[in-house]
């Protein structure tokens, strides 16, 4: 559930008019709404009721520090993957103890910030990042908590692009290896054992592939403490999807995923960490753009949108799906069929392709939903397009929360080398 819904016929942000925030910061522009983000961390957080586990929210999804202090007052952690997000999720307030930190790339640069940051778990994932952690650590005088990233060989039956846990995938350490780099573990005198984790990827629809792998995993982590190796908590990663299309397989609710995870977990005396990205995020963000020019070809109506593929990817990237709503309620039950699109120069610059849609006229306002997560993240500035700002709704009040980037900003992070000055 969110809260954007149509009130006296305007689409709202919980109490204020998506039509004000266009009017006053422009379009296209993401707006977040706090109750849906709150709301929809405490489900999730009610999913394991009377287990208390670490719910370290995957910075990458949506990056904004306001929104990364809203869940922090809820009392998330972050999963981060850079040292950029770190940066972010301490500047948010989440503590290092709280802080989880993934990634097939971390550099030694990253690796000092977060030792110097106290972070809860490095979840590695290589043998060469395990040494050369190790040494970093030593470098500095600690010790890293490590976590090795299990590949579980399973299909997380998702979009090719964000499956992440099948063998061919760069992610993680193939699970038949772990007994032997947990035993390295124990040879370095600079990193300790604190857990196992494993991601098998995103948007999952199903429990079966989650089930499948964290059996896997449980039983790994009862033969490496069988082993002596002290391994207080798992981390089982993020990846339960959201409903995007109406007309597609409901995911399963949080509470079902929960249920799953204690019944796997039986009576093993093991803390849970969990990343959740999207299921947080996803839904409590809409991406607001304006119908630039409607466009009638000989066989399809475009709308034109002033918002575009450089601003929110997945469309392009992963072809998926986004409701797209007029923000004035359309008065009638009048649909017709077309195709919305964005400004940009390339055949993906799609959002929606033969959609059913109220008829909208040039100057009109609509709500790309589900854009709270893999959104403004992953905006580029690709046909010198600014980048979008942000705004974070909090009941009547609402704020920018990421202004939005001037063409003067833009163009001034290049320069001309001497030799072609006039
Ligand atoms: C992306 C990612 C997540 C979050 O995935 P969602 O599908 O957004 O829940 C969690 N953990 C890791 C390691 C990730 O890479």
């Amino acid at each position: 559930m969110d809260h954007f819904e149509y009130r006296d016929g305007q689409l709202m942000a919980e109490d204020v008019a998506l039509a004000d925030i266009a009017e006053s910061v422009g379009t296209p522009v993401y707006v977040y709404s706090s109750a849906t983000l709150k709301r929809h961390f405490r489900v999730f957080r009610e999913a394991f009721a009377g287990v208390n586990p670490l719910i370290c929210f995957a910075v990458k999804a949506n990056s904004n520090q306001a929104v990364l202090k809203t869940l922090a007052r809820e009392g998330a952690g972050a999963d981060v993957v850079s040292l950029g997000e770190l940066m972010r999720a301490t500047n948010a307030g989440i503590p290092g103890e709280r802080i989880v930190f993934s990634g097939v790339g971390k550099t030694e640069e990253e690796m000092e910030a977060a030792l110097a940051a106290g972070i809860k778990q490095f979840s590695v994932e290589s043998e060469a990042e395990l040494e050369a952690l190790n040494l970093v650590a030593g470098r500095v005088g600690k010790i890293a908590p490590v976590s090795i990233r299990v590949n579980p060989d399973v299909d997380a039956m998702t979009h090719a692009k964000i499956s992440t846990g099948k063998s061919e995938n760069k992610f993680g350490i193939a699970w038949t290896r772990a007994d032997a780099v947990y035993a390295r573990i124990k040879e370095l005198p600079h990193v300790k054992a604190v857990a196992v984790n494993l991601h098998i990827g995103s948007q999952l629809t199903k429990l079966e592939p989650f089930r499948e792998a964290f059996e896997r995993v449980l039983g790994l982590v009862r033969d490496l403490r069988a082993k002596g190796h002290d391994i207080r908590h798992v981390d089982l990663g993020g990846g339960l999807g959201i409903p995007y299309d109406p007309e597609a397989a409901t995911p399963p609710a949080p509470a079902a995923y929960g249920e799953m995870i204690l019944e796997v977990m039986g009576d093993m005396d093991c803390d849970i960490i969990l990343e959740p990205g999207r299921l947080i995020a996803g839904n409590a963000g809409v991406l607001l753009t304006r119908t630039i020019y409607v466009k009638t070809g000989e066989n399809r109506t475009f709308y034109i949108l002033d918002a575009a593929m450089n601003d929110l990817a997945r469309p392009a990237m992963y072809d998926a799906y986004h409701g797209i709503v007029p923000v004035a309620e359309p008065a009638g039950s009048e649909k017709m069929t077309a195709d919305f699109v964005g400004p940009v120069c390339e055949s993906s610059d799609v959002f929606a392709k033969d959609r059913k849609t109220a008829p909208l006229e040039a100057g009109d306002l609509v709500a790309i939903k589900s854009a709270g997560a893999y959104g403004a993240v992953m905006a580029s500035t690709y046909n010198s397009r600014p980048l979008v700002p942000e705004v974070l709704v909090d009941g009547e009040r609402f704020a920018v929360i990421r202004k939005r980037q001037t063409l003067q900003e833009l163009l001034s992070l290049d320069s001309v080398p001497s030799w072609l000055e006039d």
